[in-house]
């Protein structure tokens, strides 16, 4: 079995190499390491490869493995997981980015929350790119009504757009999904200039990064191919 310094190895060697094919800058893209269900000891070894950004998808879970590695205050904290608003206080207050917001009422309770203490967070809107049933994610049109309300909330920082397009589909129709939300950040950004940077698109996972890669993803999530595969969540 390779270990997790190996595989962050091959799978940023995987990320450079698109990069290079899509004739972007060396760098544009960064590694989003999906720790979920993984013990805080994989993250450590992980950080200790130089790997710095991780993703969670639940809050106690998270929050555990925080404490268990205070002692690493260099570590990025990504939530990307659904939230529920009664979570809302622990995500504002312990991580560095969001990138599942959907819907105003939690844009406004994170800002709230968040306060004027810390850095203003990190966050994106996550759109339902497919428009699948029973996903995650707002409709791409109501991103400009909530674009212009999250741009108006100060401690928030309005990054970008993430989605997690149907995996099953061909090739070809995963990778238009991806240049949708490509598309759709470009007009975004044209049309609400001030509502934050707008610079990132989150999309991309173990099997597809190279395809979201060509199509501007800037952080890509990547769990299964640096930590093996998940146990099924019980
Ligand atoms: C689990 C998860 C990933 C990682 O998926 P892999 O296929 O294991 O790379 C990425 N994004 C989100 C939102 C996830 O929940």
């Amino acid at each position: 079995m390779s270990s997790i310094a190996d595989n962050i190895g091959s799978v940023t060697r995987r990320i450079q190499k698109a990069t290079l094919q899509a004739g972007r800058s060396p760098g544009s893209v960064r590694l989003l390491a999906v720790s979920k269900t993984r013990p805080a000891e994989d993250l450590r070894e992980a950080f200790a490869a130089g790997q710095v950004a991780f993703g969670e998808n639940y809050v106690q879970e998270a929050l555990e493995k925080q404490e268990a590695l205070a002692d690493l205050p260099d570590m990025e904290w990504h939530f990307i997981g659904p939230i529920q608003s009664n979570k809302t206080r622990q995500i504002a207050s312990s991580f560095d980015w969001v990138h599942s917001v959907d819907r105003l009422k939690i844009a406004r309770r994170l800002n709230d929350q968040r306060g004027d203490t810390l850095p203003p967070l990190n966050i994106c809107l996550q759109v339902n790119i497919n428009e699948e049933e029973s996903k995650s994610g707002c409709r791409v049109d109501q991103l400009p009504g909530l674009v212009e309300a999250v741009g108006e909330l100060p401690n928030l920082r309005l990054r970008g757009l993430m989605a997690i397009p149907d995996p099953s589909q061909p090739e070809a129709e995963l990778r238009a999904s991806f240049r949708k939300l490509a598309n759709t950040l470009k007009a975004l950004k044209g049309d609400h200039p001030d509502a934050g940077p707008l610079d990132t698109l989150s999309m991309g996972m173990s099997g597809d990064l190279e395809l979201a890669i060509a199509e501007g993803a800037t952080w890509v999530r990547v769990g299964t191919a640096l930590f093996g595969e998940r146990p099924a969540k019980s």
